[in-house]
């Protein structure tokens, strides 16, 4: 019984973090093309406001890589999308995994089964 709460409490933490990272890359997929449409739409029409949909993308962006960042391991309890840092596998920018992952950087437990 016990054994099984602890499950659905881990799986419940795997899919708030499928769903943070499925809406994260699909932003980054979406980010280029949004910012080609308006900039032809400005080049039109010559409304700089319009560039506030592509820089509000951005910004939304970066508060959901934070939130990534930060989203902890429901097995170890550690975070999720960060490598532990130890003098040997220290290389310089590779501490959060980007793409993110599909599994835990530390004790390797699966986005998707
Ligand atoms: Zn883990």
């Amino acid at each position: 019984m016990d054994k099984k709460k602890a499950l659905s409490e881990q799986s419940r933490g795997l899919a708030r973090i499928r769903y943070t990272r499925r809406l994260f890359l699909a932003i980054i997929f979406a980010f280029l093309p949004f910012t080609g449409v308006t900039m032809a739409y400005i080049r039109r029409s010559g409304q700089w406001a319009a560039l506030a949909i592509p820089l509000t993308l951005f910004g939304l962006g970066m508060v959901l890589q934070y939130i990534l960042q930060h989203r902890r391991c429901p097995r170890c309890g550690e975070f999720f999308f960060l490598q532990k840092m130890t003098a040997e596998t220290y290389q310089p920018g590779s501490a959060w995994s980007f793409p993110p992952q599909k599994k835990c950087q530390h004790c390797g437990l699966m986005l998707y089964r």
